[in-house]
C-alpha cells in the first residue's frame, strides 16, 4: 500500500481541489494529499448547474462528478463535510459537541477544538436518533465499555439482550456486541433495539465465522465479503468498530523473528487475520485498503477503533517487538485516518505489568498525536483468574490515571467462561470504580464529590452520603440488613465508633475548611 505521495500514474494536471483531499481520477480514492491542490478548477457543482455538460452521480466515497477537460474525461469525487471531525475542523459547534460539553461541564469551543485535532471522538450514529451521545478523549471523564456476545458453546440471543440492558442500567458508556456464533445479523439488530448505548462490533468475527462454517477454512474469507459486512453492520446502526488494520506482513515478521509468545495470541480477529495472511501469502486487506475502510466509516460518521490484534496475552509478552510494531502502524494509521476526516481511536494493550502501564499510555499518545486510547483492562497479572475483574480494575485505575480514554471491562469470568448477566454487572461496577479512581488522579480539580462523601460519612448523614456514592443501592441494602442499635453508628464498631467520638472531641473545630488539604 502506498500511504503517502502521489502515484506515478497521476499527473499533477489531473489533481483537482476538493475539501482538503485530492482523489485519484483513475481510482476515485483519496491520495492522502492534504493542503494545496496542484491546479484549481471551477466548483463542479456550479458547472453542473450551469448546464455545461457535467454529469453527477453518487458513489460510496461521496458525490462523483464526471466532466470533460479537452479530450479527457476527468473523474472527480467530492466528499461533503459530514463527520464530527470535519465539521469541527470547519469551525462548527455541532449539536453533538454541545451535548458532550454539557455532559462534561466543559466549554463547547474546547470540545470543538479537541474534536478538530482528533483528540476527542464522538459516538453518534446518524440513523439512531435515540442513541446516547458519548465523547471519548482528552480532558473527558474516562468511559467504560461492556462487551457481550455469544460463543459456539453458549448462544442465547435473549441472554445477550438482557446483558445489553444490564450494561445500560449499570452505567456502561458504550457496548460492544462481540458475538461469535448464531445468527449474527439477528443478534446485532436485537441488541441495537434493546439499548440506546453506542454499540460497537468487530466485523472480522462475523466474516471469519461465516467463512469457516461454509468452507472450514478461514483462508477462504473473501475480502470483498468483509467490506460488505462492514458496511452492512454500519448501516444497522453500529457507531464504532474495532478493525485490525495494523497487522501487516512487517508485524508478523517481527513476531516470527523474536520467537513465539509465552501467552500466545489472544485477539480472535487478529489471530484469524494472521492465519488468513499466512494461508494466502497476502497482505492484510484492511491495511492494504485502509482508505476504503475509512471511506465506509466516514459514510456513517462511525469511529474507527484500530484493533490491537497483536496485544500481549501475558505480562512477559508486554511491549515486545511485535506489539510495538503494530502500535507504531496503528498510530500512523490514526493520523492518516484523521487526514481523511475519519474519527479515529487506537486500541491496546492487553496484559501489561503495573510498572509499564504509564509508559504504554505515553507511547500511544505520543505516537498517535493524542488519538483517544481504548484500553482492554489492562491486566497487570496472569494468575488472577476468577477475580480478573479486580486484576483489571487495578490496571484500569492506572491506565485512566495516565491518560486512557475508554476502558473495556473485564468480568470475573475472564479467561474461564462466557460472562453471564451477573458477570456483566460485576465487571461494569468494578470498572466504573476503577476509572473513577483514575480520574480523580488525572483531574485533581474533580475531587469535590469525594470530599462531600467523606464529610457526610464523618457527620453520619447517611442519606446525604448515598448521593455521593457510586453504588448507593448496595450501600443502603448492606446498612439496612445489619442496622445498629444506635442509628448514629454502624455495626462495624457499634459503641466503639471512632467517627462519633472524634466529632464529640472536635465539635468546636468543625467550622470552615481545614488548612492543609489535597486541593
Ligand atoms: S461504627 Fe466504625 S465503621 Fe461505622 S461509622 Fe463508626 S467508625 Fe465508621
Amino acid at each position: 500500500m502506498r500511504i503517502r505521495g502521489i502515484p506515478n500514474a497521476v499527473t499533477p494536471a489531473q489533481i483537482l481541489r476538493t475539501h482538503g483531499h485530492c482523489f485519484s481520477p483513475e481510482t476515485g480514492r483519496p491520495l492522502h494529499e492534504r493542503g494545496e491542490a496542484r491546479r484549481r478548477t471551477e466548483d463542479p457543482t456550479n458547472m453542473e448547474r450551469d448546464g455545461k455538460g457535467f454529469r453527477k452521480s453518487n458513489c460510496s466515497a461521496g458525490t462523483l462528478f464526471l466532466f470533460r477537460q479537452g479530450e479527457q474525461t476527468i473523474r472527480y469525487t467530492m466528499q461533503t463535510l459530514s463527520t464530527q471531525l470535519e465539521l469541527a475542523r470547519a469551525g462548527q459547534i455541532t449539536e453533538q459537541i454541545k451535548i458532550v460539553a454539557q455532559n462534561e461541564n466543559l466549554s463547547p469551543e474546547l470540545i470543538r477544538s479537541r474534536v478538530a485535532k482528533g483528540e476527542i471522538v464522538i459516538a453518534n450514529h446518524p440513523l439512531r436518533p435515540q442513541q446516547k451521545i458519548v465523547g471519548i478523549g482528552t480532558g473527558l471523564r474516562t468511559k467504560v465499555n461492556a462487551s457481550i456476545g455469544t460463543s459456539s458453546d453458549i448462544c442465547d440471543i435473549d441472554m445477550e439482550v438482557r446483558k445489553a440492558k444490564i450494561a445500560e442500567q449499570e452505567g456502561s458508556d458504550t457496548l460492544m456486541e462481540l458475538s461469535a456464533a448464531g445468527d449474527f445479523d439477528a443478534i446485532r439488530q436485537a441488541v441495537l433495539a434493546a439499548t440506546n448505548l453506542p454499540v460497537g462490533t468487530v466485523p472480522l468475527y462475523q466474516a471469519f465465522k461465516e467463512t469457516t462454517s461454509k468452507y472450514a477454512n478461514p483462508g477462504k474469507m473473501d475480502p470483498e465479503y468483509l467490506f460488505d459486512l462492514i458496511e452492512k453492520q454500519l448501516a444497522d446502526g453500529i457507531s464504532f468498530m474495532a478493525i485490525h488494520c495494523g497487522i501487516n506482513q512487517y508485524t508478523i515478521e517481527r513476531l516470527r523473528k523474536q520467537g513465539y509468545r509465552y501467552g500466545g495470541l489472544v485477539s480472535k480477529g487478529g489471530t484469524f487475520m494472521v492465519a488468513w495472511m499466512d494461508i494466502n501469502g497476502k497482505e492484510n486487506p484492511l491495511y492494504e485498503q485502509f482508505d476504503r475502510v475509512c471511506g465506509l466509516m466516514k459514510k456513517y460518521d462511525a469511529i474507527l477503533s484500530l484493533g490491537n490484534g497483536i496485544r500481549a496475552g501475558a505480562i512477559h509478552d508486554s511491549h515486545d517487538r511485535a506489539q510495538m510494531a503494530e502500535m507504531i502502524i496503528n498510530c500512523e494509521l490514526a493520523e492518516l485516518g484523521r487526514e481523511m476526516g475519519c474519527q479515529m481511536m487506537v486500541e491496546g494493550p492487553g496484559h501489561v505489568p503495573l510498572d509499564e502501564i504509564a509508559g504504554n499510555i505515553m507511547l500511544e499518545k505520543r505516537m498517535s498525536g493524542n488519538a483517544p486510547y481504548y484500553v482492554l483492562g489492562p491486566l497487570p497479572l496472569d494468575s488472577g483468574a476468577g477475580y480478573d475483574h479486580i486484576t483489571a480494575a487495578i490496571g484500569a485505575a492506572n491506565s485512566s490515571r495516565h491518560g486512557a480514554d475508554l476502558v473495556c471491562y473485564i468480568t470475573p469470568a475472564e479467561h474461564l467462561a462466557l460472562p453471564d448477566e451477573n458477570d456483566v454487572r460485576e465487571g461494569i461496577r468494578a470498572t466504573r470504580l476503577a476509572v473513577r479512581v483514575g480520574d480523580i488522579a488525572k483531574y485533581p480539580d474533580r475531587r469535590e464529590n469525594e470530599k462531600a462523601a467523606a464529610m457526610a460519612r464523618r457527620d453520619m448523614r447517611w442519606d446525604d452520603l448515598e448521593q455521593h456514592l457510586l453504588f448507593p443501592e448496595i450501600a443502603r441494602k448492606l446498612r439496612q440488613e445489619r442496622m445498629p442499635e444506635k442509628s448514629d453508628t454502624c455495626t462495624m464498631c457499634g459503641d466503639f465508633c471512632a467517627m462519633k467520638k472524634g466529632t464529640e472531641v472536635f465539635k468546636d473545630d468543625m467550622t470552615g475548611d481545614k488548612i492543609c488539604s489535597v486541593l
